[in-house]
C-alpha cells in the first residue's frame, strides 16, 4: 500500500516546530509494510490544504493529515478536505456529549463554544476515537475507496490514535503476508565509522541482503541494519542473524540495541554487583551525573558527585596531588586516576570516575589539542586511565566525554580495559 503524508501547521511552514509527526508516521507505517511514497507540508489555508490533499489523492488514493483538529479558527482541515469528497459539515451528536462530558470531568463547567466546534465533522465520516485528547480523528472515504485519515497534531494524541485506531485499521487493507520494512540497531561507542567499516570488512556495505547504515551521533555510531520488502514472519529472523554477524566482527565496541542508553545500562549492571558510584567531573561540570540521575531507580546506585572544576578543588575536595597538577597539568592521566580516587574514597562507594579535559574552544596546546581528555574509572582500588581526543564543538566534546566515562567502565566491568579511547578523524 503506498500513501502520502500531509502534516498541516503554519508553524511548521515556519520551523518553529518541527515536524516529528511525519517522521513517526514513516517509522511506523513502514514496519507495518506500508510505503510512504510522499510527504508535504502545509499551512493552515482552506485552499492550501484542499490542494495538497486532492493532488495527494489523485496519486495514490490514500493519504493521513496531521494538524488543524482544534478548536480555534486557524484548525480547518475538516472542512477543507470534506469539500474535496463534497461533504458538508454536520453536528456528531455523539462527540458532542463525550465533549460536554469530558469538559465538566476535567475542568468542572461547561463546553465552550469554541470547543463545539470540534463536534462538526463532515457528512458520512467515521470517527477515530481519541483517548488522549479532545479532537476526534476522522476517516473520510469515497466510493472509490479512496481514503484520507485526519489525525491530531499534538505528538502524543497522533501518536496514540495512530496506535490505537489507525493502524489496526490499517492492517486489515494489507495483504496477509505483504513486505514490510524493519530495522535493528546495534550502538557502538568509542569508535569512528571508517574503524567500524574496516573491521566490518565484507559485511560493510550490507548483511545476507539487507542494507547496513551507519549513524553517527554523540552516543557514538549505531550500527542500522535494515530488510526492504520481505514478509513479516522471517524478517525478525534475518534481522537476528545478521546482527549476530555484525556483533562477531565489532563485539567489544557494541554496548546495546535499539534506543538502549549507557548510562541507564551501566546502572543496571552496578544494581546488578551491588557496586555503588561517585563522579568527579570537571570538563563535563556534572553532565554524567546528570545522565546517571535521569535515570529512575538511579539513587541505589549514585551515591553524590563533585564537580571539580578548579584546581584548587581538586586538591581541597578530591585530594588530587599539587605536585601532579605542577607537573603535568589537570588534563593528566595522574589528575584523572587521583580524581576517581578521591571521589570513590570520599563518597565512602565501589566506583570513582574521573573525567578531566579540554572542551574549548580555547584552551588547546599542540601536545594536548582541543577535545584532550582523560577519564578514569577506580573499580575497588583497580584504577584504569584512558585518553581520547574526541571531535565537536564544545558541548559535543563535553557530552563524548561523559559518554567515554561510561564505555569505560563498561569496558571496566567486562575486564576489557586495554583498548585506547577514540581519536579525532583526520
Ligand atoms: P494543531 O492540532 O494543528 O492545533 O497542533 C497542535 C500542536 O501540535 C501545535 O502547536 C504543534 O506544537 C504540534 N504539532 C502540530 N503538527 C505537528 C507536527 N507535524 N510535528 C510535530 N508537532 C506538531
Ligand atoms: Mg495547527
Amino acid at each position: 500500500m503506498n500513501i502520502e503524508i500531509v502534516t498541516i501547521g503554519d508553524e511548521l511552514l515556519l520551523g518553529f516546530t518541527i515536524d516529528t509527526n511525519a517522521a513517526h508516521l514513516a517509522r511506523e507505517l513502514a514496519a507495518l509494510g506500508v510505503r510512504i511514497v510522499r510527504r508535504a507540508t502545509c499551512g493552515d489555508d482552506a485552499d492550501a490544504i484542499a490542494a495538497a490533499v486532492r493532488e495527494a489523492l489523485e496519486r495514490t488514493g490514500a493519504v493521513i493529515t496531521t494538524g488543524g483538529l482544534g478548536p480555534t479558527a486557524d484548525d480547518m482541515t475538516k472542512p477543507a478536505i470534506g469539500s474535496i469528497f463534497g461533504r458538508g459539515m454536520v453536528l456528531d451528536p455523539d462527540i458532542l456529549v463525550a465533549l460536554e462530558a469530558r469538559w465538566l470531568k476535567r475542568f468542572g463547567h461547561e463546553l465552550p463554544a469554541s470547543n463545539r466546534q470540534q463536534a462538526m465533522v463532515p457528512e458520512r465520516a467515521t470517527i477515530l476515537a481519541n483517548r488522549h485528547g479532545s479532537a476526534p480523528g476522522i476517516w473520510l472515504e469515497d466510493d472509490r475507496q479512496r481514503w484520507v485519515a485526519m489525525l491530531p497534531g499534538v505528538p502524543r494524541e497522533m501518536r496514540g490514535m495512530l496506535a490505537d485506531t489507525l493502524i489496526p485499521q490499517l492492517r486489515e487493507r494489507l495483504p496477509v503476508g505483504g513486505s514490510v520494512v524493519r530495522s535493528k540497531t546495534l550502538r557502538t561507542a568509542n569508535i569512528a565509522e571508517s574503524a567500524l567499516a574496516d573491521k566490518l570488512g565484507d559485511l560493510a556495505r550490507g548483511v545476507d541482503g539487507l542494507s547496513l547504515a551507519y549513524l553517527p551521533g554523540n552516543d557514538g555510531v549505531d550500527l542500522r541494519l535494515t530488510s526492504h520488502g520481505r514478509p513479516a514472519r522471517d524478517t525478525e529472523q534475518r534481522l537476528t542473524a545478521a546482527a549476530q554477524r555484525v556483533r562477531e566482527k565489532v563485539g567489544r565496541f557494541i554496548y546495546g540495541e535499539g534506543d538502549d542508553d549507557l548510562a541507564a545500562l551501566m546502572l543496571a549492571e552496578c544494581a546488578a554487583r551491588n557496586a555503588t558510584i561517585a563522579v568527579a567531573e570537571s570538563c563535563t561540570g556534572g553532565l554524567l551525573g546528570m545522565r546517571l540521575t535521569a535515570v529512575p531507580g538511579s539513587s541505589r546506585v549514585v551515591q553524590g558527585g563533585t564537580i571539580a572544576y578548579a584546581n584548587a578543588v581538586k586538591v581541597r575536595e578530591l585530594g588530587v596531588a599539587q605536585s601532579d597538577l605542577d607537573a603535568h597539568g589537570a588534563v593528566s592521566e595522574p589528575v584523572a586516576r587521583a580524581m576517581a580516587t578521591g571521589a570513590r574514597l570520599r563518597f565512602g562507594t565501589t566506583i570513582g570516575i574521573g573525567i578531566t579535559g579540554i572542551a574549548g574552544p580555547d584552551g588547546g596546546t599542540p601536545e594536548k589539542p582541543v577535545g584532550t581528555v582523560w577519564v578514569a574509572v577506580d573499580m575497588d582500588g583497580e584504577v584504569h586511565a584512558v585518553r581520547a581526543v574526541l571531535p565537536g564543538d564544545r558541548s559535543e566534546i563535553r557530552y563524548r566525554a561523559a559518554q567515554l566515562a561510561l564505555d569505560r567502565l563498561r569496558r571496566a566491568f567486562e575486564h576489557d580495559v586495554d583498548a585506547t579511547g577514540w581519536t579525532a578523524r583526520g
